[in-house]
């Protein structure tokens, strides 16, 4: 890596151009400061705060609610695009909240590679893991920022050695931070041999920023670092040189190396490089897998896929907008796109691209865009839009529910009210709906507990319904297949009282607690259970 290799590329190539990416991480360690001071490098906004007041307030239960019906303010936010120095980025947002939450899985799919934000003093957190764990299956790459190396931290060695044991990544630091805490003092950029200092005048300012033509032998160094923290930089720096391998850009974008950036969101510590490490080594559009073959960002044809559907953007109308992540083509306002799964075409005559601040008119796009697309409710997650050819992405998978309640309705005279609600809401990716194949009432699938939350709000604001939510006797579900038809369907006939239908028609086997369903498991072979499912 050198300064040299940085490549701008600019308007002539809008394809290689493009940046998708979102930031993964556990509550607490900085998203929001640095996905708003990302977006301030970006020249995208210029109010610092305009991001963080959501951020505050989503910590509490409640207000995480009113955030939900605010979906101006959301959603918003949820994709931004922004540039910088020639790259196009797409900035993807995953709800930061502490459920599993599977807007957030399926967020991943949209994205070419990721951002994952530790704490230096607390490093990898249950909800970093868990989201990291889907961008392996993936392969999407990581690009590690260590935050908040202004406060007392953990040893920089140490988090690398985390990082590198416990998620099997190979780390390459990028930067290093010239103490930790009240000792920082600032950072040494590897690539460029400069020093970034804490501004002597004003502590939130820019760093200021110093090139060592010498590097650490340069004698401004020992001007500006006091000598026994120079001596402890020059060890760790040699130290890294002769044990961490080189950086390799390929086996980084194949998922296996990481370049860690040590910083500071708050103090815009590592920021810069950041975006800057984001344009020259993160992918641009990646390939999408088909049914059919692999989809290049260089092919004609437009195609994209749905990957998440939002409800009521807009207050004053009912209309729904359907977030499509193009794969290739040069999509142009007014097209007309296929709705694979139904053959319907759809002209796109209003398609929204979001700023960080507002949204505006699309009049085009390219492979690694997001956007949003008004609707009635027709297009689905997990749809396949094409200018024509019958293709269908795969890899957008709906997850087996860790949590199953009945649904039970205040006015039994509204079932049918219900049945549409559950219906829609399940649509979004709000909730999974379950058919029990005895009994009436409807069962709701979730994968976190604030779900659950959100599903009676909008029940109750969206649709009038008072609805009650009690224990199932299931505890979890899965999806059910066999190779031989004959025996699927002895397995459903002889589990009749444990068998329901998902939206679609699928069977799904629910299991009183898991040891059960381990035992049903083991003792229907032929049988296979699928704890996520692939919407076709
Ligand atoms: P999120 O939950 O991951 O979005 O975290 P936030 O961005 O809301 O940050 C959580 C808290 O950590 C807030 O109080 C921030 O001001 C603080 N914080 C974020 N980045 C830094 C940093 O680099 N240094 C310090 N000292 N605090 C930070």
């Amino acid at each position: 890596m050198s300064e040299s290799a940085v490549s701008y590329p600019g308007a002539n190539d809008p394809i290689g151009a493009r940046r998708t990416f979102a930031i993964i991480a556990h509550p607490d360690a900085g998203k929001t400061t640095l996905t708003e001071k990302l977006l301030l490098f970006g020249g995208a906004i210029h109010l610092a705060g305009a991001v963080k007041a959501r951020g505050e307030n989503r910590r509490a239960r409640s207000d995480f609610m009113k955030i939900e019906q605010q979906r101006g303010i959301s959603v918003s936010t949820s994709v931004m695009n922004f540039e910088f120095k020639g790259w196009t980025f797409n900035l993807l947002d995953t709800p930061g909240h502490e459920d599993f939450s599977e807007d957030t899985y399926r967020t991943l799919t949209a994205v070419d590679s990721a951002v994952m934000v530790l704490d230096a003093a607390k490093g990898i957190e249950t909800q970093t893991r868990k989201l990291f764990e889907v961008c392996r299956l993936r392969d999407v790459p990581i690009t590690t920022f260590v935050n908040k190396i202004d406060r007392e931290s953990q040893d920089p060695f140490a988090l690398l050695d985390e990082v590198g044991s416990t998620l099997a990544l190979e780390c390459v630091p990028v930067n290093w931070p010239i103490g930790m805490g009240y000792e920082f003092k600032g950072c040494y950029d590897l690539i460029g041999k400069r020093l970034l200092l804490v501004g002597k005048e004003n502590k939130n300012l820019e760093p200021e920023v110093i090139i060592l033509d010498k590097g650490l032998d340069d004698p401004r160094a020992a001007e500006m670092i006091p000598a026994a923290q120079l001596a402890k930089l020059q060890e760790d720096i040699a130290l890294i040189e002769g044990a961490c391998p080189p950086f390799d850009i390929e086996s980084y974008r194949q998922g296996h190396m990481t370049p860690v950036y040590f910083g500071s969101a708050l103090k815009n510590f590592g920021v810069d490089e950041l975006l800057k490490g984001l344009g020259e080594f993160a992918p641009p559009p990646r390939p999408q897998p088909t049914d059919k073959r692999m989809v290049q960002p260089t092919d004609k044809g437009v195609t994209g896929f749905v990957f998440k559907v939002q409800a009521n953007m807009d207050k004053n109308h009912r209309d729904r907008v359907a977030f499509l992540r193009l794969c290739s083509g040069h999509f142009k306002r007014g097209m007309k796109l296929k709705q694979v799964s139904t053959g319907k075409s759809i002209t796109v005559s209003n398609p929204t691209l979001f700023f960080a601040q507002d949204r505006s008119l699309a009049d085009e796009a390219w492979p690694g865009d997001i956007i949003g697309i008004p609707n009635h409710g027709v297009l689905r997650v997990g749809d396949t839009l094409t200018e024509s050819e019958d293709l269908r992405f795969t890899g957008i998978p709906n997850f087996a529910p860790e949590i199953l309640r009945r649904v039970r309705l205040g006015d039994p005279m509204k079932a049918k009210h219900l049945q549409r609600a559950l219906e829609d809401l399940a649509e979004e990716g709000v909730t999974q709906v379950f058919r029990p194949r005895i009994g009436a009432d409807w069962i709701v699938g979730l994968v976190g507990p604030l779900q659950l939350d959100v599903l009676a709000a909008r029940l109750s604001e969206e649709y009038s319904l008072q609805a009650g939510f009690e224990t199932a006797p299931f505890e979890t579900a899965r999806w059910v297949d066999a190779e031989n038809p004959r025996d699927l369907h002895d397995f459903v006939e002889q589990n009749r009282g444990t068998i329901a239908d998902d939206r679609e028609g699928n069977p799904v086997f629910m299991a009183r607690n898991t040891w059960e369903l381990s035992y049903i498991e083991k003792k229907w072979d032929k049988i296979r259970f699928h704890a996520t499912r692939e919407r076709h």
